[in-house]
């Protein structure tokens, strides 16, 4: 389903809408089997948005005869018991929702429909940017004989698109993003590297002595192999990642992990400095425990100099 709506310029906060076009399929990719197409005429706002005057239908809206009670109506009546909805983007069935609350109609209706602007985003691996309907139906290959920004025709468009999708895209959803807050933003080494090969320490009868050992806690420099250290962990219940900072004086920081399995000769240590991709950091972000090594029998890193305010 789609909307084409006129914000206005004036006080009332109301997307008025302005034409209600869907199209009904069984499955993603399958053929159309009804259709509706309802313009509304313009009642609230006396100024129409910059986006509303672009409307190519913008005039059909004005010479309607019919009220948002009614369309909604003939609309309903025509979902009739469908329960699962789609458009591209997500703001639709709210938009609906809340002309009914303005002009004091009963809504029904489920208070999200499937965004399948997201769904194909996901797939193409988009990111940062919305996708936008045409370039699929570009991509496609579906001819594009129909003018887009009319309610009915982006409805069509999105449910043609939908052949690119399965079931499991539409209903996949996305584990909650690990927002890293500016203190556990780590400062690190702006230069690209390769991981060297994982260094193995151990075995040690017990954990701590094993995140404690100077073994463990002493990498490499991934550009120019000088031996760093890292005084601290921080680690997520349940995992058997360890992740520390250390700094070399010339290539400044990087993040390393300390992967610890217990054998049965006791616990093994893997240390690695992993490019920090988004894996890499939001694994870093999660691991809230902090572990402070007990220095002793080794070197004691020098003291940080106090960075001058
Ligand atoms: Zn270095």
């Amino acid at each position: 389903m789609d909307l084409e709506w006129n914000r206005g310029y004036d006080k009332t906060a109301l997307d008025e809408i302005l034409q209600i076009g869907a199209v009904k399929i069984a499955e993603p990719g399958g053929p159309i089997l009804d259709t509706i197409d309802l313009y509304i005429r313009p009642r609230v706002h006396k100024k129409f948005d910059h986006g509303a005057k672009r409307l190519p239908e913008l005039d059909r809206s004005k010479a309607s005869d019919m009220k948002f009670k009614a369309a909604w109506e003939q609309f309903r009546a025509w979902c009739g018991d469908e329960t699962e909805f789609a458009s591209w983007g997500g703001q639709d069935l709210d938009a609906l929702k809340k002309s009914c609350v303005f002009w004091g109609a009963e809504y029904d209706l489920p208070d999200k429909a499937n965004d399948l602007q997201a769904v194909m985003g996901r797939v193409f691996g988009v990111t940062g940017h919305q996708l936008a309907l045409w370039r699929v139906v570009e991509y496609l290959g579906i001819p594009d004989i129909y003018d887009y920004h009319n309610a009915l025709n982006d409805s069509l468009y999105t449910a043609l698109v939908t052949k690119l999708l399965t079931r499991e895209d539409i209903d996949y959803v996305p584990p909650p993003k690990v927002k890293l807050s500016r203190r556990r933003k780590p400062r690190l080494s702006a230069k690209d590297f390769e991981p060297r090969p994982p260094r193995t320490t151990g075995p040690f009868a017990e954990r701590e002595p094993a995140l404690d050992a100077r073994g463990s806690r002493s990498p490499q420099c991934p550009l120019c192999e000088r031996h760093i250290w890292v005084t601290e962990w921080r680690h997520a219940p349940e995992s058997p990642e360890y992740w520390g900072m250390a700094r070399c004086p010339e290539h400044g920081r990087f993040l390393c992990r300390l992967e610890l399995r217990k054998g049965e000769a006791g616990w093994l240590g893997e240390l690695t400095v992993p490019p920090p991709g988004e894996e890499v950091l939001e694994a870093y972000a999660g691991a809230s425990s902090l572990y402070r090594c007990r220095l002793t029998g080794g070197r004691k890193p020098r003291r940080r100099r106090r960075r001058r305010r």
